[in-house]
């Protein structure tokens, strides 16, 4: 469902169902994988990240960096628009929560200390992303035309 605002709200039944357990306590109890284990922490592959509730498109490979944290992290979303920001306060820290601007999905966090140019570490977790690699192997499909 679509409301007013262009963003996708949906039941925990309906989320349940569409995501596996870990998916879910992530994106919609704002959970955390553990380090390490995520599918993408150390994946090079090229592509961009969509998010897995919703997939509208949220972060661009070029911008991954190896932090080092054990989650896969980058330096700025593919636009402003793309993500959301709350400040978090539990567990007693002052954190900055991200998250994904159509269906509120959580993503993870940010941090002031990231790479340049931007000098943020967007902090995410694999449970939330979807890669979708890009196509440059040149299949035929490359070709953008619109026929209607
Ligand atoms: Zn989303």
């Amino acid at each position: 469902m679509i409301n007013t605002t262009g963003k996708i709200v949906k039941t925990d039944a309906e989320w349940r169902a569409q995501l596996t357990g870990l998916q879910f306590r992530v994106t919609r109890k704002h959970g955390t994988e553990q380090a390490f284990t995520g599918e993408y922490w150390n994946t090079k592959v090229a592509g961009t990240y969509a998010c897995i509730c919703c997939g509208q498109v949220l972060f661009d490979s070029k911008t991954k960096y190896d932090s080092g944290t054990g989650w896969p992290s980058f330096y700025a979303p593919v636009g402003e628009g793309a993500v959301a920001y709350k400040e978090d306060r539990s567990f007693f820290m002052r954190r900055t929560e991200v998250l994904c601007s159509k269906c509120d999905a959580h993503l993870g966090h940010v941090f002031p200390d990231g790479p340049a140019p931007t000098g943020k570490r967007f902090c995410m977790n694999s449970a939330s992303l979807k890669l979708m690699p890009s196509k440059d192997g040149g299949d035929d499909l490359g070709v953008v035309s619109d026929p209607t």
